[in-house]
């Protein structure tokens, strides 16, 4: 057997953001003993590239705001599919998880009189997000590594080892949960630098890998977005929760390419900054919805009294959540009135001064500086859509964190489903991350204490066919041609294979979708699938980038075809999913779900033909929401969401 090491251990958290970490220390001071497994280096995840905040009703900033008001937002920006057990549960708590993280030493920015201060933000009734400049997700991460290194330094002192309860393998990529029958057994990883492979055996597995962005050309994410925990779940038998919800933030730079979907802060526009077409005009009037029509700024003197007054006046309509502002520009963009290199104006520069701007926006001000030689205390940003959030995600317990259909698994962050229902509001991930990477620790910890007498063992051929199927790309000269669909061909190249699916993805289940175009983009998985068993390396296990690529392949690939079944089955626009044929948003897929699983339940992939697609689509029925939590909202507004009859109910 090719597995070197194997090591025993309660719980292991795979992903070391700010999901991981939080589910990390919760599980160890619940006194599981546990592991972290991250991808990249232990302190570079995904949260570090956090900008604008934090969301949390702490009323800091206007005393009228409370959980159901935070609760009520969330449900309108995910369009009300929200999984809305979730929605509560994190309205309520995130106002303690932010004070707990001051307590662990978080360095907030204050308001004059000490307290939090807490900025605007898309969709959010009130100044909401609880901030560091616009460097936020660095200090989390930064303090909540503090607290583990505080916890270390505790068992040091009782055990003499640092590591005994709490350890950390950083650069480490696992690429299968193992089981025991229905239980979660563990996890197979290999480790970057080495190629080394091994085995962390533990009753309970808690998923926080984060997001998928990197199956798309032009999007904010990092390297490590490849949808390694979306596809762990599937394979261990686990579904993923409507997938076709993808969120492209409207403000990613679009100039120079090399910098393409770089992300441009919604705290931009949150401080002032405000949308112009190529013609001068604030747009943004142009694209309120019905739904919102009541609660935004009608002409651009009410938006600007909202900053000053916002007691008296409306909000302006660059505020609106997301997806409206996504989709504003790419119609601006479209009917020819977008800026030189595609995109739309954003200015600062004309609406705060030169300090202001420098001192609240600060890595905006250098991003533009150094990426595109552009002073945006001087002049406009040009920016457009970019894939940046996926709000489908492991179908999960909104209490306990579990995912569904598998003991032992759980999961927190980005890559779980449902807390966001069609679409996120800004803010809403970091404080998603510390509420359900709490809980789902918690949960993870209690499981494997009652596993304890009865631990699932691993079984050493399921570790030695995850060896097998991690080292395939070194053999792919000798299957090139052998494959069992009879597809022949010479070894891929996995870059050139992860470029093809980007393209794809882009350009066919992007921020507009078309039934024909998600039906050509199946076809292309197909094929990608196909040659994708043929993907070649050369070299050797040692720090082999083409390699780890060729792994990602699997995930990427099985994530994109979950994102384009769900997107050609869900016949109507809603949040992050807008169908050029079905323009509306319509009552009766408010109550529906849509829930992908892997076709061979068996997990294994060598077992299904990659041609025929290796999902399998399945609708359900939301559970109702619970009656006071309707009763927050006016009869009026229910009226434009839910189905005829849950408004009978
Ligand atoms: P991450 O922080 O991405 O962590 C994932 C971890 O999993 C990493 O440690 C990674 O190495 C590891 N991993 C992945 N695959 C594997 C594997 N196979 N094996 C082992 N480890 C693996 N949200 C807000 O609420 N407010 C904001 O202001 C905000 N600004 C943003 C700005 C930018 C530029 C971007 C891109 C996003 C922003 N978001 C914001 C969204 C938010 O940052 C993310 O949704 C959130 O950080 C995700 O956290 P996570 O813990 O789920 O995953």
């Amino acid at each position: 057997m090719s597995v070197v090491d194997r090591q025993e251990w309660d719980v292991v958290v795979v992903g070391a953001g700010g999901a991981g970490l939080r589910a990390a220390i919760e599980a160890r001071e619940r006194g599981a003993r546990t592991a972290v497994i991250c991808k990249s280096l232990f302190g570079k995840a995904h949260t570090v590239m956090a900008e604008g905040g934090i969301a949390a009703a702490m009323a800091n900033a206007n005393e009228h705001d409370t959980w159901q008001v935070h609760f009520r937002d969330t449900m309108r920006g995910g369009k009300f599919l929200n999984q809305w057990r979730m929605a509560e549960l994190h309205a309520r708590e995130a106002p303690d998880r932010v004070w707990e993280l001051e307590t662990w030493g978080a360095l907030f920015d204050r308001t004059k009189d000490g307290r939090i201060s807490q900025r605007n933000f898309g969709g959010h009734e009130y100044p909401r997000l609880a901030h560091v400049g616009d460097r936020t997700g660095l200090e989390l991460i930064r303090t909540l590594q503090q607290k583990a290194v505080a916890l270390q330094q505790q068992d040091f002192k009782e055990t003499g080892d640092y590591e005994s309860r709490l350890k950390v393998f950083q650069e480490c990529t696992v690429t299968r949960v193992l089981k025991d029958g229905p239980r979660v057994s563990g996890v197979f990883a290999y480790e970057r630098e080495s190629g080394r492979f091994f085995v962390l055996e533990a009753p309970a597995v808690v998923v926080a890998t984060g997001g998928i962005g990197k199956s798309f050309k032009v999007t904010s994410n990092s390297w490590e977005y490849t949808g390694d925990g979306h596809a762990l779940a599937l394979l261990a038998g686990a579904p993923l929760l409507n997938m076709e919800f993808v969120q492209f933030h409207p403000t990613g730079m679009v100039w120079p390419p090399s910098v393409k979907g770089i992300l441009v802060t919604e705290s931009v526009r949150g401080d002032g900054g405000v949308l112009r077409n190529s013609e001068g005009k604030r747009f943004m009037f142009d694209y309120v919805p019905d739904v919102f029509k009541e609660k935004y700024a009608e002409s651009e003197e009410e938006g600007d009294r909202w900053y000053e007054d916002p007691e008296h006046n409306r909000r302006p309509p660059e505020l609106l959540p997301r997806d409206e502002v996504a989709r504003a520009i790419n119609s601006e963009v479209k009917a020819g009135r977008g800026s030189p290199h595609g995109g739309v104006f954003l200015d600062v520069s004309t609406r705060m001064p030169a300090e202001v701007i420098r001192r609240r926006l600060p890595s905006m001000y250098h991003q533009f500086k150094e990426l595109a030689d552009v002073d945006i205390t001087a002049e406009a940003m040009e920016v457009g859509p970019t894939c940046h959030y996926v709000m489908g995600g492991i179908a999960v317990d909104s209490d306990t964190a579990a995912a569904r259909g598998v003991p032992g698994l759980f999961a927190a962050g980005e890559v779980a489903g449902g807390m966001h229902g069609s679409n996120r509001l800004g803010g809403n991930s970091l404080s998603d991350l510390l509420v359900f990477g709490r809980r789902a620790g918690w949960h993870a910890a209690e499981h494997a204490a009652r596993q304890a007498g009865d631990r699932p063992a691993v079984d050493d051929a399921q570790a030695d066919a995850a060896s097998a199927e991690a080292l395939r790309p070194f053999s792919a000269e000798a299957e090139a041609g052998a494959d069992r669909t009879g597809e022949a061909g010479p070894p891929e190249n996995p870059y050139t294979l992860h470029q093809e699916l980007q393209q794809t993805m882009n350009d066919l289940v992007g921020i507009i979708r078309r039934e024909g175009e998600m039906e050509q983009a199946l076809e292309k998985l197909a094929e990608l699938r196909v040659r994708a068993r043929r993907a070649g390396v050369e070299g050797h296990r040692q720090f082999n980038p083409g390699w780890h690529l060729a792994l990602d392949l699997r995930n990427m690939l099985l994530v994109s075809e979950c994102v384009a079944r769900a997107a050609l089955e869900r016949t109507e626009s809603r949040g992050g999913h807008t169908r050029e044929d079905h323009p509306t948003m319509d009552r009766r897929w408010r109550n529906a779900n849509l829930l992908c699983a892997l076709a061979d339940p068996t997990g294994g992939l060598a077992a299904t033909d990659p041609a025929r697609g290796q999902i399998r689509l399945t609708r359900e029925t939301t559970e109702p929401i619970r009656p006071d939590l309707l009763a927050l909202f006016e009869k009026e507004e229910l009226v434009k969401y839910l189905a005829e009859e849950e408004l009978y109910e």
